[in-house]
């Protein structure tokens, strides 16, 4: 029950006084999507970009930490207080298992680091935002990013008020002439453009994986326009062995990495790290890491990632020899047949013409696909298609900073069993076929 004494002396806040990412439609776009979520919970769900959770085990966590612990006793010759302590104490700000992913990036990805130049996070997420709170140092200062973009990248450019610049995408990667041009016209609007966000393994949300020498070619222009390239890498140990990322590529330092154990670990964790081994200057002329500059602010946010949390993706790494691409050989049979059978569903529903207009892309992986459809997938439609069909999906105008509704959904199909891929493409059908046919 309510205190009237407290309500009277309750100050009331404008949402218009409060930061603007409050008022932003990227916020608005979160809240609508879980909302809806929130309502329908019976629905079959093609929104959530969730991990497949048939083989969560929570016995899996206690073997993890039990296997960080001995590592850890061996470490330190038996000294249980430092063991507890490295557990349980407060933690080194850069993170606890350092070394640890250090070695893991050099097996799975072909990255060789010093594990110094890492920064254990609380989530890619963190990671993100810590790199772009270093690099907006001004006004002028902006982000540029494939378009249609990850919402999170919208969201953390936001927050530390660098604008973000959407560069075309091409159907392979990044369309490098629309970069150039994007560039240009900033520099000649006075604005500096500090890196380009991109996610080169089976995007969020296109789905599109790119090729090596696509890989190349962006980190060629990238340099000839003087710009860092930050790689967000979440999903590239989930599907068939590819290209090498865009930081084993990288001879010029250029890439600042972005990792996340959260597809590869365990959602539940929220580890995540970044990658960053550029050399900054300091005042007095000497030169430390970007790493440790991030470290600074990640000391005045969330002072350090959980070392609880850390120990368990440590006992993860250590029972599968540091190679996470081990460790999800289940996962990946699953992805990989969720999106075969996402390809045949569409094909046995809507292929050969049976819808007209109705289209979709093909990735190599990953947690989604982009469906094409005669309609503009608004907001409104989805609450329709929530409401009487069962069945969730995003538009996709949310991954561009909410721009007017468009032809096109994502379909996320990762954390589905076979069938509830069936029914949910059934429900979607009637859906997609009641719109297209609709006077
Ligand atoms: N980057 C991309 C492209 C993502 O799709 C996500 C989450 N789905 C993240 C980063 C955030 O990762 P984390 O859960 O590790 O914070």
């Amino acid at each position: 029950m309510s205190n009237p004494a407290v309500e009277r002396s309750c100050p009331q806040l404008d949402v218009r006084d409060l930061h603007d990412s409050l008022n932003s439609p990227v916020s608005a776009s979160m809240n609508f999507l879980n909302e809806v979520a929130q309502e329908y919970p019976d629905a079959v769900s093609f929104a959530a970009g969730r991990p497949f959770e048939g083989y969560f085990d929570l016995d899996d966590v206690h073997r993890y930490l039990d296997l960080y612990r001995r590592y850890l006793s061996e470490r330190f010759d038996g000294d249980e207080a430092q063991v507890r302590r490295t557990v349980l104490q407060y933690g080194r700000t850069k993170g606890v298992i350092h070394e640890l992913v250090a070695a893991h990036l050099a097996v799975d990805e072909g990255i060789t680091v010093d594990a110094e130049s890492i920064v254990v996070t609380v989530g890619c997420q963190e990671a993100l935002y810590l790199t772009l709170r270093a690099l907006r140092a001004t006004p002028e200062d902006v982000l540029l990013a494939v378009s249609p973009c990850y919402v999170g990248v919208h969201g953390a450019a936001q927050l530390v008020d660098m604008p973000l610049l959407p560069v075309e995408e091409s159907s392979t990667g990044v369309d490098l002439d629309d970069l150039a041009a994007v560039v240009h016209r900033a520099r000649a609007e006075g604005l500096r453009p500090r890196a380009l966000y991109l996610v080169p393994d089976f995007a969020n949300p296109t789905g599109v994986r790119m090729s090596e020498e696509e890989r190349l070619r962006t980190l060629r222009a990238a340099s000839e326009l003087g710009l860092l390239v930050l790689e967000d890498n979440p999903y590239g140990l989930l599907g068939d062995d590819g290209p090498p990322t865009m930081k084993a590529l990288d001879t010029e330092g250029r890439v600042v990495y972005l990792g996340s154990f959260a597809k590869t670990g365990l959602p539940g964790a929220r580890v995540g790290y970044a990658v960053a081994d550029q050399r900054v200057i300091d005042a007095r002329g000497g030169t430390g890491l970007l790493a440790d500059e991030l470290a600074k602010i990640k000391s005045m946010t969330t002072v350090n990632t959980s070392p609880i949390a850390q120990a368990v993706i440590a006992g993860k790494l250590l029972e599968n020899g540091n190679s996470l691409r081990a460790a999800n050989t289940r996962e990946r049979e699953t992805y990989r047949g969720n999106l075969r059978l996402m390809l045949d569903g569409l094909a046995a529903r809507f292929g050969d013409g049976q819808v007209p207009g109705v289209s979709w892309n093909t990735p190599g992986g990953g947690f989604f696909l982009l469906l094409t459809v005669p309609f503009a997938a608004s907001d409104e439609l989805l609450e329709f298609s929530a409401g009487k069909h069962q069945v969730l999906w995003t538009p996709l105008h949310h991954f561009y900073a909410g721009s007017e509704p468009r032809n096109v959904m994502r379909l996320s199909f990762s954390h589905l069993l076979p069938a509830e891929i069936d029914e949910g493409l059934d429900r979607l059908a009637g859906f997609v076929r009641e719109q297209t046919e609709a006077p």
